[in-house]
């Protein structure tokens, strides 16, 4: 997509520092530099999001994911966090379908964390509410 700032990294028109690339698949250091090796990985054809990616393109997504959270692994990180935002709802600020993957030491400083949200509901009635046909 022509303005899309992640097609414009895949293609070189803005810069980025790459940390991987194969046929179907490119990775990045984030710019907002919060954690050290704090990676995205996007698949360099143009989807929005998890949701609307096809099943093939999101397991290269997801089997690059793997690779290089082994690899940072291999590297001397004790551990990743991996993560992606789907839709505008969830935080996500970039259409374009990305893990980020966070390389993690221990007493690092950094935390991921979850707010609880402002409306508490009972596990009976949300379970009721979401679960999926056997
Ligand atoms: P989201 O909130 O959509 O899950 O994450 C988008 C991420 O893209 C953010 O962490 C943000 O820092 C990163 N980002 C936004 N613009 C750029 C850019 O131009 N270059 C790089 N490397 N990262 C970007
Ligand atoms: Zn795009």
């Amino acid at each position: 997509m022509t303005d899309c700032i992640f097609c414009k990294i895949i293609k070189g028109e803005i810069g980025c520092f790459k940390i991987y690339e194969d046929s179907d698949v490119f990775a990045f250091l984030d710019i907002e530099n919060d954690v050290p090796g704090h990676t995205l990985v996007v698949p360099k054809k143009h989807v929005s999001d998890m949701d609307t990616c096809d099943e093939k393109t999101f397991n290269k997504v997801m089997l690059a994911s793997k690779k290089i959270s082994s690899h940072f692994l291999n590297l001397g990180y004790e551990g990743v966090n991996v993560a992606t935002n789907c839709k505008e709802a969830s935080g996500q600020a970039v259409p374009h379908f990305h893990v980020h993957i966070f390389p993690r030491m221990h007493n690092d400083g950094a935390k991921l964390e979850m707010r609880p949200a402002s409306k508490k509901q009972t596990l009976e009635s949300v379970a009721k509410k979401l679960r999926m046909q056997d």
